[in-house]
């Protein structure tokens, strides 16, 4: 979020400097992080990446607009919903889409318009689509990096820890840590990720700050059911991923607010997962672009060394692409996955003592019924055979894990009774201070949080720049 925020910040006329822990790619963590609490929690152990680029080092690049009602009260849930306007929050997705240099075809995603492909239709779930950062682009580091780092009223100070924040009355005054001491400013833009966050506002809203912490939460991705294909031809059509130019769409059916609340169910989408066997060719190619994309080696022509093992692939390959579809070959396991909106409930939370980050984490009894209830509901209203797909077994143990999504900890609400910081992401203590980043969500929205942190991230700048000269 930093490096978005500083983009859109210098575009606006201001002079930034960035300030980021890690020394080079994938630094190791400067936190401890306490997982005694936290069983089997992904997001703890392999989602932490220090360096210019944070998690972006790490991440798919799956990129999923959020819609109004994803921010909305659910009653059922007694939940309220977000103190924020959508509409700033569609105005910025524009703005993000500019900043990423996304194509017009990913760009009319934004705003959350439904596709509905003629002639289908599964009653209670509305066809929506993500979109992905192509693999070149995926580490904001190497890209939004790059350019702030040529960027003349820019300076990107990397090996530069912030260890505590200096606040007097109010304000911050400096920052503690090694190389920062000189630092200072008018505004300071907090983007540190979620454990970092609370991490460095623990000490911050101490006084105040019974909040710091709560509402911690992610998604989760569950696997409910295995598929059989019958008719490849009518799954490559109707459910794999398609392509439109060079930008590539993912099909997911969210469960519309009407169904959520008959089923007393948080935000739930089904999607498909395709596993390849572990003797793929397209599994190396994979490996090889994601090594790319961390910096650990590996160079786009090397794919060309691949292609004798992607021959027998080749001919899939390439009639999938004729067909504006992504390539799944016929070897591949196809499932059935429930994404749920994990709840801000009080078996979550952070909280930070002399930078260890203790974490208490745990997947609940409503997530999966919320998988089960959904997983039923979808395969009752889904036309499967049209997609040339049967149900091959329902999974008699749900596969189930965490998204590496970490959001909530210093959530907004107008009451500084509720929140951390104000629906423009001020500090509610800190007159100087913003907050950026999905620990700023009071629930987690459907699916995947990068895209809409990084719209509000840009909310919160062009807010604070409205008001400076
Ligand atoms: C494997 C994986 C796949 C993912 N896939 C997706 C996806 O497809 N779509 C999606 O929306 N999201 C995805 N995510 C989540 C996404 O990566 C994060 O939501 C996003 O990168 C968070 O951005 P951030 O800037 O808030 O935090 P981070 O990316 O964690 O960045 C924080 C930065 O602050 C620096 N920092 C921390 N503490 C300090 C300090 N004290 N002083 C100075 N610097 C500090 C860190 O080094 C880091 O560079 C994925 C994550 C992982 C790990």
């Amino acid at each position: 979020m930093g490096l978005i925020a500083a983009t859109r910040a210098a575009s606006l006329g201001a002079s930034v400097i960035v300030l980021e822990a890690g020394a080079g790619p994938l630094s190791p963590y400067a936190y401890e992080v306490d997982t005694r609490e936290a069983p089997g929690y992904r997001g703890a152990t392999e989602a932490l990446g220090f360096g210019l680029g944070g998690s972006t080092q790490l991440w798919g690049g799956q990129l999923w607009p959020w819609i109004a009602s994803e921010l909305s009260p659910r009653p059922w849930l007694g939940m309220a919903g977000w103190d924020y306007d959508f509409d700033d929050l569609r105005r910025s997705y524009g703005h993000v889409a500019d900043i990423l240099g996304l194509r017009s075809a990913q760009r009319a995603l934004v705003g959350g318009s439904v596709e509905t492909p003629r002639g289908t239709s599964t009653p209670g779930f509305e066809l929506r689509e993500s979109t992905w950062l192509g693999w070149r682009h995926r580490n904001l580091g190497k890209t939004l990096g790059r350019d702030l780092r040529r960027a003349e009223a820019v300076k990107v100070l990397t090996g530069h820890p912030v260890q505590s924040l200096k606040v007097e009355n109010g304000t911050v005054v400096g920052l503690v840590g090694a190389g920062c001491h000189e630092i200072a400013a008018d505004h300071y833009f907090l983007a540190a990720g979620t454990l970092g966050n609370v991490a460095l506002l623990n000490a911050v809203a101490r006084s105040e700050g019974a909040t710091v912490g709560a509402g911690f939460m992610d998604h989760l991705s569950v696997r409910t059911a295995e598929l059989e294909v019958l008719d490849w031809d009518a799954y490559q059509e109707y459910e794999a991923p398609r392509y439109e130019g060079n930008s590539l769409f993912t099909k997911r059916y969210a469960a519309s607010s009407d169904l959520q609340q008959s089923l007393g169910v948080p935000g739930v989408l089904a999607q498909w997962e395709t596993e390849l066997p572990a003797t793929s060719p397209l599994l190396r190619a994979r490996e090889l672009l994601r090594s790319m994309q961390r910096g650990g080696g590996g160079r786009p022509e090397q794919l060309g060394s691949l292609l004798p093992g992607l021959t027998a692939e080749l001919r899939g390959l390439v009639g999938a692409r004729l067909r504006h579809r992504r390539y799944v070959p016929e070897e591949a396991g196809i499932y059935l996955s429930i994404n749920v909106e994990q709840l801000p409930t009080q078996s979550k939370r952070l909280a930070a003592e002399g930078g260890v980050v203790n974490m208490k984490w745990a997947v609940e009894r409503a997530d999966l019924n919320a998988a089960r209830r959904t997983t039923e509901s979808f395969l009752d209203a889904h036309d499967l055979s049209r997609s040339g797909l049967r149900v091959k077994r329902i999974l008699d143990e749900y596969v189930v894990q965490d998204t590496y999504h970490l959001m909530g900890g210093t959530r907004l609400s107008s009451d500084p009774a509720r929140g951390v910081v104000t629906p423009n992401l001020r500090h509610h203590q800190v007159s100087n201070l913003s907050v950026l980043g999905a620990s700023v969500f009071p629930t987690g929205g459907l699916a995947n949080p990068t895209f809409t942190a990084g719209a509000m991230a840009v909310a919160a700048v062009d807010s604070y720049m409205g008001g400076v000269s």
